[in-house]
C-alpha cells in the first residue's frame, strides 16, 4: 500500500506561507494544495456551486466547510502523492473533518506546522515594504532599499505602500486570524501535533528550519 500523508501549513498573513510551502512541497516531492486557489479552481469543475462559492470569497468570509471539506477529500482520493495543506483547514471543524477524511482513506497524519512570527515582528517587515507602480518591482526599505530614495531603480517613480501593507489593515488581518485560527493551532497543540517553526530572517533561513522539522517525512 502507498504511505500516503498531509503536512499542514499554518500561519499569520504575511508571514510567506505560500512561497515556503510551495518551495518545500516542491523539494519534497510533495503536492502544494493552497484551499484558496483549490476554491477558485472548483468553482470552475463545479458551476452548481460557483455562485456560492463565489459569494463567500467576495466578501472575504470562509465558504462553508461543507463545501471546502468535499473538494479537499476529492483531491486527496485522487492524489498519488503526499499533500501540503495551505489555508486549510482554517475552522475546528475542518481540522475533525480532515482526521476523518484521512481515516477513511488511510492516509497518515504527518505534521501541522506552525510558521511563528510576532505582530510587531511582522508588521515591521509588511511596513517596510514598497511597490514601484509602473513596473510591480517590490522593495524593502530596510532588507532591499532602491539606489536611490524611494524611487524605483528601474522606472524613477516614487514608490508606494500597498494598502493591505498599512498598520491599521495589518492589525485587522491578524486579529481575524487570531479569532479564527488559534483554535485549530489548539486542536494540534493539544494532541502533540503541532511544531513551532520561527518565520523570522531570510526566506532561505526559514525554508531551512522547515526541512529540519519535515526530515523524516
Ligand atoms: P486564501 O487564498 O487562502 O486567502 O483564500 C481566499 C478565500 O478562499 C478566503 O477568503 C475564503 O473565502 C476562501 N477559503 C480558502 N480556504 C478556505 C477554507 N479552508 N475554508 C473556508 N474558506 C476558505
Amino acid at each position: 500500500m502507498r504511505d500516503l500523508y498531509v503536512v499542514v501549513l499554518l500561519g499569520p498573513p504575511g508571514v510567506g506561507k505560500g512561497t515556503q510551502g510551495r518551495k518545500l512541497a516542491d523539494e519534497k516531492g510533495w503536492r502544494y494544495l493552497a484551499t484558496g486557489d483549490l476554491l477558485r479552481d472548483g468553482v470552475r469543475a463545479r458551476p452548481d456551486l460557483a455562485d456560492t462559492v463565489k459569494e463567500f470569497m467576495e466578501r472575504g468570509e470562509l465558504v462553508p466547510d461543507v463545501i471546502v471539506n468535499q473538494l479537499v477529500e476529492t483531491v486527496l482520493a485522487q492524489s498519488g502523492q503526499s499533500v501540503l495543506l495551505d489555508g486549510y483547514p482554517r475552522t475546528v471543524g475542518q481540522a475533525q473533518t480532515l482526521d476523518d477524511i484521512l481515516e477513511k482513506l488511510d492516509w497518515t497524519f504527518a505534521t501541522a506546522v506552525l510558521l511563528d512570527v510576532r505582530e510587531e515582528d511582522l508588521i515591521d517587515r509588511l511596513t517596510s515594504r514598497r511597490l514601484c507602480p509602473q513596473c510591480g518591482a517590490i522593495y524593502n526599505m530596510k532588507t532591499q532599499p532602491p539606489a536611490n530614495n524611494e524611487l524605483c531603480d528601474r522606472c524613477q517613480v516614487p514608490l508606494i505602500i500597498r494598502d493591505d501593507d498599512r498598520p491599521e489593515v495589518i492589525h485587522r488581518r491578524f486579529s481575524v486570524y487570531r479569532e479564527v485560527t488559534e483554535p485549530v493551532i489548539n486542536y494540534y497543540e493539544q494532541s502533540g501535533r503541532l511544531v513551532r517553526v520561527d518565520g523570522s530572517g531570510s526566506p532561505e533561513d526559514v525554508h531551512q528550519r522547515l526541512l529540519r522539522v519535515t526530515h523524516s517525512q
